[in-house]
């Protein structure tokens, strides 16, 4: 964290002071901020960017929010969602305003990356928040003009929870190659077949790629879910090396 892992060598980043744009409603509990960052140096779909709060008497809260699309210019979006009684996330949903500033550092990370360039199927599980960074690799996809297949499974805990839902089902009709499957744990829409339940390997097998494919796996949402789909994936037998992770934190 805080060096760049991409380029020729490990670089120290910089801090860049932030503003606020504009900001967008998700859902009732996550937001998508619009920042803009002089000297912004791009970034890869994938990759987290470290956001700084100061308070006044100089007490400092760090937290990592996942680039939500790709740049444009020196703009960036994040998707926060909102951590009950958290220190940082209930502000930047609720308080942070227009011409704010924040400090960021980034973009941090080069595995847990998708590139234009690269061919394979692509398998994106997410939980909850941790759609945002899977979202910026649909994006990714789409402005690359991508023909990799692409599928995503996506839990969450109810239809109201689903993060960037219009823009999913537009993607789903739209976006060649692309196929998206939801898995509700609390609350399913009407109509919906089966009942509410935590990812399991029936979603998995139903949802996912063969592994004789070789497709590259990415999973992303609170600790305890990512291992549960990770260890679902190795024991389906895709290869360890094929299946990137990032935990978002704590299980909710
Ligand atoms: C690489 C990376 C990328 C991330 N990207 C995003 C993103 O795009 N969008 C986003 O909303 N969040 C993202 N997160 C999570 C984010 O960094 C914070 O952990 C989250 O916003 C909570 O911070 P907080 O200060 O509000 O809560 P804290 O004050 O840190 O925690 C308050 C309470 O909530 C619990 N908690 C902390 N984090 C979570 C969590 N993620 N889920 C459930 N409970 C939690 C804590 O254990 C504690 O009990 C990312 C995390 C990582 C490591």
């Amino acid at each position: 964290m805080g060096a760049s892992t991409t380029g020729a060598g490990v670089t120290p980043l910089p801090w860049r002071v932030a503003r606020l744009v504009d900001r967008r409603v998700e859902t009732p509990t996550a937001h998508t901020l619009l920042l803009d960052v002089p000297g912004w140096p791009g970034h890869l779909a994938g990759q987290h960017l470290d956001v700084r709060l100061t308070a006044e008497d100089g007490y400092q809260a760090t937290r990592s929010y996942s680039l939500a699309a790709p740049a444009c210019g020196n703009q960036i979006e994040l998707t926060v969602q909102r951590v009950p009684d958290g220190e940082v996330s209930p502000y930047l949903v609720d308080t942070y305003a227009p011409g704010d500033p924040v400090e960021v550092r980034g973009p941090v990370g080069g595995w847990f990356v998708w590139r234009p360039e690269q061919t394979p199927p692509v398998l994106l599980v997410g939980g909850g928040s941790g759609l945002v960074p899977l979202m910026a690799m649909l994006r990714a996809r789409r402005a690359a003009d991508s023909r990799a297949p692409f599928r995503l499974l996506y839990s969450v805990r109810t239809p109201t929870d689903v993060l960037f839902a219009a823009e999913l089902r537009r993607r789903a009709r739209d976006d060649r190659g692309l196929d998206v499957a939801y898995a509700y744990t609390r609350q399913a829409p009407e109509g919906w077949q089966g009942e509410p339940h935590r990812i399991s390997r029936t979603d998995v097998n139903a949802h996912g790629w063969p592994p004789d494919l070789e497709p590259l796996c990415y999973v992303c949402g609170p600790t305890g879910f990512v291992e549960t789909v990770a260890d679902l994936l190795v024991g389906q037998g895709h290869e360890g090396h094929r299946v990137r992770t990032e935990r978002f934190g704590p299980t909710g």
